[in-house]
């Protein structure tokens, strides 16, 4: 985690930005929860707890700039509110999102598994493409499986 801050803080210096230490606290709590799916209002309690005079809006400033250097992914899972992704280190592209509708859980696919498909988008729409942000919604396997018990018991 040490070496991923370093990272980071290299990436920063590189556009000329400062790690200062409330961005760093405000990294530290991304790399922590980096399983997680955190708005601002998440990290900004949580940052709170190692530098408690920081600011909601200097940790909004800073997730927006750590947008911006593409350290961390902004997404929406259509329930209006921006969360905040650490991005995989060496990542082409976004990894994919399941979302549950049953009990809101969030689990994440690594692997691109788009390879065809963006073959098929490059040469038919002569697009070049960067970046894609993929969610699927449905019923995750603990709500199948709880589901499964209820018959059971029925
Ligand atoms: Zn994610
Ligand atoms: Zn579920």
């Amino acid at each position: 985690m040490e070496n991923r801050i370093e990272r980071i803080k290299k990436q920063l210096h590189s556009q000329s930005y400062k790690l200062t230490p409330q961005r760093e606290a405000t990294v530290q709590v991304l790399l922590e929860h980096e399983e997680d799916h955190l708005s601002a209002e998440d990290v900004y309690l949580l940052v709170k707890e190692k530098a408690p005079e920081i600011g909601l809006a200097t940790v909004y400033r800073t997730l927006e700039l750590l947008t911006e250097l593409k350290v961390v992914d902004k997404i929406n899972f259509g329930d209006g509110v921006a969360r905040y992704d650490l991005r995989q280190e060496g990542a082409e592209h976004f990894h994919h999102h399941l979302v549950c509708v049953e009990c809101g859980a969030v689990d994440e696919i690594q692997e691109d598994l788009l390879g065809d498909v963006e073959v098929i988008v490059e040469r038919d729409w002569n697009f070049k493409i960067k970046d894609h942000r993929l969610t699927f919604h449905g019923i995750c396997y603990r709500c199948h499986d709880n589901q499964k018990e209820e018959e059971k018991e029925e």
